[in-house]
């Protein structure tokens, strides 16, 4: 690990001024220790933000809530009522990692942390998302990478959070260069499916601050499926979330983790499900739909069934049958 100084910061903009260029934000440092460690990431300053004030609250609301970037993943998981609210959302943030890490594990690490992928992880490796000519998965091990890319890279977004929050269609309120912008999640890793480099469309310095998300949806679930039932990421992860009237669903969303660098949603499919009600031959053909252009790799082909088989399950638990 290269040395470092440390500071607390007490407000998002001292927050800003002290991580200037070559400086790292530090949260429940899970994902960032781990990367300084492995020298995958160099900071010259640490910027601790865990003391900025009010960004660790759930705040209801009636067209919105908010959850502060500061929030952990386990005081999502229980909040007794986003679970009432957001089911799918209760049901991400309990499969996060384990216990421990989600106990300090906050939303905005969760949100921003790195690639998974183990030819980046491995700190000899120079590879594409390493500024380095290849990209080792490709051709390599990639039981784990992406179906869907928009670049070279095959590194897919991880973040549970990232999937359940694009189904519900929250929004990441990002504080950069002293304004507030909005970035769904859609716009949130829109850098990383263009550009090998990013890890998500965050510039030095940007801070999320907190999520917004709609009260619009009354249905929400989330599915995951890993090599391991806990402390695991998952091989794809699926959520969806929908209003429904009259027994038919409105406005529903579908999105995928662990398939593509950005969550995979395929707005056809989402139009197609609006309006229907739900049933089995519904939900795969909204699966087909989803997964019509995947471009499995050589090791990773199963998981075009698997996420098959989320979205049906994931879509029939918005109706309570799964
Ligand atoms: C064994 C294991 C299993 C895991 N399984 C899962 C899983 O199933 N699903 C899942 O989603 N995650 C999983 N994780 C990852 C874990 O959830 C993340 O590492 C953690 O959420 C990161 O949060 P943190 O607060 O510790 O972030 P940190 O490590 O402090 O920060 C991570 C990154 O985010 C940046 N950052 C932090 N806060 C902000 C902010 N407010 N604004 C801008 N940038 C910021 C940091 O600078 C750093 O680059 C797993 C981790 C482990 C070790």
């Amino acid at each position: 690990m290269n040395a470092f100084t440390y500071a607390t910061a007490h407000s998002p903009a001292s927050a800003r001024q002290l991580v200037a260029d070559k400086g790292a934000y530090l949260a429940g440092g899970n994902d960032l220790l781990g990367l300084l460690k492995e020298y995958l990431v160099s900071a010259d300053i640490l910027v601790n933000i865990k003391s900025l004030p009010g960004l660790d609250k759930i705040e209801r609301g009636e067209k919105f809530w908010t959850i502060g970037s500061l929030v952990t993943v386990a005081q999502i998981e229980d909040h007794a009522e986003i679970k009432e609210t957001f089911p799918g959302l209760h049901e991400a943030a309990s499969e996060v990692a384990s216990q421990q890490i989600r106990n300090v594990a906050t939303v905005g690490g969760n949100l921003a942390q790195h690639s998974r992928c183990w030819y980046f992880r491995h700190r000899d490796t120079q590879c594409l998302k390493k500024d380095g000519d290849l990209c080792y998965a490709l051709n390599g091990e990639n039981r784990y990478h992406s179906l869907f890319t928009g670049n070279t890279c095959i590194s897919p977004v991880v973040s549970s959070l990232a999937t359940i929050f694009a189904s519900l269609d929250a929004t990441a309120i990002v504080l950069r260069d002293g304004q507030e912008t909005r970035q769904n999640m859609a716009e949130l890793y829109q850098r990383a499916w263009e550009n090998p480099l990013a890890h998500n469309s965050l510039k030095n310095g940007d801070l999320i601050l907190r999520v917004e998300i709609p009260t619009t949806r009354s249905r929400s679930a989330y599915l995951q499926v890993s090599d391991r039932h806990a402390f695991d990421w998952a091989l794809v992860s699926c959520a969806a979330a929908a209003d429904v009237v009259d027994g038919k669903l409105k406005s529903p969303r579908v999105a995928l983790g662990s398939i593509s660098p950005v969550p995979h949603q395929v707005e056809t499919a989402n139009r197609f499900l609006d309006g229907k009600v739900l049933d089995n031959a519904t939900a795969t053909q909204a699966a087909d739909m989803i997964l019509k252009d995947a471009k499995p790799l050589e090791h990773n082909a199963y998981k075009v069934p698997l996420a098959h088989a989320l979205i049906r399950r994931t879509l029939l638990k918005l109706k309570g049958d799964a």
